[in-house]
């Protein structure tokens, strides 16, 4: 089949005027391919058709179009441009049209117009194989300018460069651009079929859930909004979690939404203070159950453009996740995997390695880069170290092999021969290979390693090396987690690996009394191609064990949940769902560099809309029935004037 999006990506790199022409075209073929039946474009609306609709099928059509000037030809060609593609007018050049030409010609680039004219064939010749609409033109009548546009910020021409700021600023027009026309829409499709699979094949009733709620412990950072009364305050849900395990009690059975979160973490380049989950929820299922349910869904509303999903995905154990890839979102789709040779250098000379591996946890880790030697320089070996040493207070060894028995490294003489060959044997290393080596704690060592495979695999690919394929989708579940892992601030605490309301694994529950640490859990995550972008769990739903796992494990305040508590006690069924974060799967399929490209208005980096400059500030009077006040900062001073001009602060 017409493979569009890699047409579309390609040609974005092709800064030619005829690039928009076909970066349109495609957009409007999608329409085509993805929907069975063809929608109606112009039902209710001042147009016959959509200027991407014209073929020469319409040849003698008397039509009407509704569009933007995209370009004009030496008064003689105008191209209109609307949401379905590109076409050509002709200009009337003759005394009687002085009117509709004048209209023509002088309304600027980028006005809204509307035409009217005949459906001519062009000229033998003249015909453009590359626009759909491209063997056709329109014989214009009469001309309306329905509203002209003054001087723009940018281009609304793919292939001009804009900053990602000025974008945000003036998003209605980045909108016009047929890339996010593109994302938008095939975002839409997608949603869309979402739902026909949830609801019409499997039964599924979409809820609405509260935003204005409360409170909930743990987890991730809410944003909170003021009420009327004195102290109390509602908090933006994280998710809906609890609404959707209480509709399980209230025996709606099988819930979905497309639903809204809030979490008011940081700024991170894949994240969003306010994003959407495809949220699901099941009674009566177990794990598998659940994933069977995505693997069906993913697969039913995948782009019929891209290659069909392959069902089962892989599942792979937490543990071996990070052992192998020293992450839980592993990329699958390179090796480059981490080895443990800490069997290989129990009798080693080497100071830091033998220092490692006197301690109860100690391990030496290795990853081996096919052809490092080739395509890695100097400094970046510098910085590999560098970063090691910042960011996780270890060394980092790299060897290059340039034969198999000359080790280039600082300390390839104190390598023994012996490992040297058991190096060779247990990474499969070949000549002009590099093995970087680091020794500490499994886990710490195994997330440094995990961290520098992903570098090294940027670092091949920005030489030109092909290690990931683009057009690959390669989805893996992570499963067997722990139920808790020690809080980073403070390892003797533990906290949930996924939420409070995660089962353990049947087979552990014993533990949780005596060892929770070494409690597994029923959570599952989905990955795609080294991102998270799914995750759930089958949930507690004895209410004693709920309580012991919030209160004594925890340590959580149970008064918040009580409501949960209770409900649980009232004949809840077991149950189980998951959650897909829309924006980021978004992403991944059209192949966006950043979350930002799948949002119709999504907010800045700093979490700032910088069109419409919020969050903003409010006139203390405003404040009252709230019963706050602001309390200023020292530079209050300098905040009140940024955020004045929101932009400057954020590029
Ligand atoms: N509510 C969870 C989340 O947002 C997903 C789930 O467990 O269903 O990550």
């Amino acid at each position: 089949m017409f493979c569009w999006l890699s047409r579309l990506c390609g040609e974005l790199s092709t800064p030619t005027r005829r690039t928009t022409q076909l970066i349109w075209s495609s957009a409007a073929r999608s329409m085509v391919l993805s929907s069975q039946r063809i929608p109606e474009l112009s039902s209710f609306v001042a147009r016959t058709n959509t200027c991407g609709e014209l073929r020469s099928s319409h040849l003698g059509q008397e039509v009407t179009l509704c569009g933007w000037i995209q370009f004009r030809r030496q008064n003689i060609f105008l191209v209109l441009r609307d949401f379905h593609g590109l076409v050509q007018v002709v200009i009337p050049q003759d005394e009687s049209a002085a009117s509709v030409k004048k209209i023509l010609c002088e309304a600027p680039m980028e006005s809204v117009v509307q035409v009217s004219g005949t459906v001519i064939s062009r000229p033998p010749g003249q015909k453009n194989p590359k626009m759909p609409t491209g063997e056709i033109e329109i014989k214009v009548k009469t001309a309306k300018l329905l509203n002209s546009c003054k001087k723009l910020p940018f281009e609304i021409k793919d292939f001009m460069k804009k900053t990602e700021t000025l974008r945000l600023q003036y998003r209605y027009l980045d909108l016009r651009s047929a890339q996010m026309q593109y994302n938008l829409r095939l975002r839409s499709q997608m949603v869309m079929k979402m739902r026909e699979y949830l609801c019409n094949l499997h039964g599924f009733v979409d809820v609405e859930t509260p935003t204005l709620f409360k409170r909930t412990p743990g987890g991730a950072k809410e944003f909170v909004i003021p009420s009327r009364e004195p102290g109390k305050f509602y908090s933006l849900p994280q998710s809906p979690q609890q609404f959707k395990q209480l509709l399980m009690v209230g025996g709606l059975d099988r819930y979905f939404q497309v639903a809204r979160c809030y979490r008011d973490e940081g700024s991170r380049p894949d994240r969003q203070p306010e994003f959407t989950q495809i949220d699901i929820e099941m009674s009566f299922v177990d794990q598998t159950g659940v994933q069977s349910l995505i693997e069906g869904l993913l697969q039913y509303s995948w782009p019929s453009d891209k290659d069909p999903l392959v069902v089962p995905f892989p599942s792979m154990p937490f543990a071996e996740a990070l052992a192998s890839y020293g992450t839980d979102k592993p990329d699958t789709r390179f090796g480059m995997k981490i080895v443990d040779i800490s069997d290989m250098f129990r009798n080693t000379e080497v100071g830091f390695l033998q220092d490692a591996l006197s301690k109860p946890q100690g391990t030496v880790k290795a990853i081996c880069i096919r052809k490092g030697a080739k395509y890695l320089k100097r400094k970046d070996i510098e910085s590999i170290r560098k970063f090691a040493a910042d960011h996780f207070n270890e060394e980092v060894l790299p060897i290059f092999l340039k034969t198999n028995e000359n080790w280039n490294s600082p300390v390839a003489k104190f390598i023994m021969e012996e490992q040297g060959l058991g190096l060779v044997k247990l990474l499969e290393t070949q000549e002009e290979d590099v093995v970087l080596l680091t020794a500490g704690e499994h886990k710490k060592a195994c997330s440094l390693m995990g961290k520098l495979r992903l570098e090294c695999a940027d670092l091949l690919e920005a030489r030109g090396v092909v290690l990931r394929d683009p057009a690959l989708f390669s989805f893996l579940w992570v499963v067997d987690f722990p139920l808790f892992l020690p809080k980073e601030e403070n390892p003797q605490e533990l906290e949930s690996a996924h939420h409070p309301f995660t089962a353990p694994h049947p087979s552990d529950i014993h533990l949780l009394y005596t060892e929770p640490h070494k409690v597994r859990s029923q959570h599952y995550d989905l990955v795609l191609n080294g991102n998270e972008i799914g995750g759930g769990s089958i949930r507690i739903h004895n209410s004693e064990l709920q309580h012991y796992v919030l209160d004594t494990v925890l340590k959580e305040d149970v008064k918040l949940l009580s409501h949960l508590l209770q409900a649980l006690d009232y004949g809840a069924p077991p149950h189980g769902g998951i959650a897909l974060g829309l924006d980021r799967l978004m992403c991944l399929v059209t192949g966006a560099p950043s979350i930002r490209d799948v949002i119709a208005f999504p907010k800045s980096f700093r979490g700032h809309d910088l069109m419409s400059n919020a969050p903003d500030s409010i006139p203390p009077e405003e404040l009252k029935p709230y019963h706050i006040q602001v309390s200023w900062p020292m530079d209050a001073e300098t905040e009140k004037s940024s955020s004045n001009h929101p932009c400057r602060s954020e590029s």
